[in-house]
């Protein structure tokens, strides 16, 4: 190493851009318990008759097929749909995001993404370094994810304006979100096995959900390729350390590529704030414009609170279903099958 390479290998300032990303993710996360918490008791209001708690359309985040059905209905009707608007107005957050901003919606919202990366770092901080599955288990294992978004995506382009608006407006539709919460407050022991797996495979494995699995992140990677940043390495004030590959949550080259393509790279700068070189490793724009954690975060809330905002402020955001429709569905929901 010469000596004007030495020089630059001090970063001044410290790279700020975890303690952002971190930021970001933790209100994401506390917004998403608020919303859950308002949801849990908004149901059990409902079950108990004592009501007192209405329902948090935020909570349609979390029904991300929903927001895929309604977003095509409103393509093809030009209707905004009165069932799970929210659903659709989110799932576009999130898509424009990724189109943007890289896989951010994993790498800085999505709260499974955020507890994924709590469970691998307690691996390594226990173990001493996170398992890497050989390369002919981690490809193939990879391609699920796209197969599962596939089947997903095959099942709702098969859907015209009619087939999906019956869908969503059956019993069935209407309460998938509580479906959902009774998979939580209801586990069987088949759910329970297979979420305990899943946990001991994350402290293993860096984001094993994510990487292997997760439908919803398999479609913003593929969204992610349009992005116009991109992570940049430059050569000539690289010293060739590795840090940044070694840092990588979706484990990619990064210090043997120019710039990170990759539709796994979730746009978390772990490997920026990993560099020791200064100028050598930087999210950047066309043109080579480097772009902030700030700004990053800054762009982030816009999409989101713009997005959630326009829909509040049109009247789009809060569903057309009476609280009368739930009190008289949720005690019969047992009974109610798929359309
Ligand atoms: S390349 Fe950098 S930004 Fe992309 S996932 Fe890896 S560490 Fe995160
Ligand atoms: S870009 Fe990667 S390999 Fe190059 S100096 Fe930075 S951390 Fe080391």
């Amino acid at each position: 190493m010469d000596a004007q390479r030495k020089v630059l290998i001090r970063r001044t300032p410290p790279d700020e851009s975890q303690m952002v990303r971190r930021t970001v993710q933790g209100l994401f996360f506390v917004l998403n318990l608020w919303i859950g918490a308002q949801f849990y008791f908004f149901v059990r209001g409902v079950e108990t008759g004592s009501g007192g708690w209405t329902r948090p359309a935020g909570v349609e985040g979390w029904l991300p097929i929903a927001g895929m059905m309604n977003t095509k209905y409103f393509l093809l009707t030009g209707e905004v749909p009165g069932v799970h608007p929210a659903a659709m107005f989110l799932f576009a957050a999130f898509l424009g995001m990724s189109l943007l901003l890289r896989k951010a919606f994993c790498g800085w919202l999505c709260p499974v993404g955020a507890v994924s990366e709590q469970l691998w770092k307690l691996g390594r901080d226990t173990f001493g370094r996170n398992f890497s599955p050989p390369r002919w288990i981690d490809v193939p294992l990879r391609g699920l994810k796209y197969l599962l978004f596939g089947f997903f995506a095959y099942a709702v382009a098969g859907m015209d304006a009619a087939d999906l608006r019956a869908f969503l407006h059956s019993p069935y539709g209407v309460l998938a979100d509580v479906k959902m919460l009774d998979f939580f407050r209801h586990l069987s022991v088949t759910a329970a096995i297979v979420l305990t797996v899943l946990v001991a495979a994350s402290v293993f494995v860096r984001n094993f959900w994510c990487r292997y699995l997760c439908p919803y992140g398999a479609l913003m990677g593929i969204a992610s390729l349009l992005s116009p940043l991109r992570i940049r390495r430059n050569a000539e004030r690289c010293i060739d350390c590795a840090k940044c590959a070694r840092a990588c949550p979706a484990k990619l080259p990064v210090d043997t590529l120019a710039r990170v393509r990759s539709a796994e790279c979730l746009g978390c700068m772990e490997c920026v704030a990993a560099c020791p070189a200064e100028g050598a490793l930087a999210m950047a724009a066309p043109g080579g414009r480097e772009v902030r954690p700030w700004v990053m975060a800054a762009a982030i809330a816009a999409v989101f609170l713009g997005v959630v905002g326009f829909a509040m402020v049109s009247g789009y955001w809060e569903g057309t279903v009476p609280e009368a429709v739930y009190r008289r569905l949720i005690p019969i929901m047992a009974e109610l099958g798929h359309p």
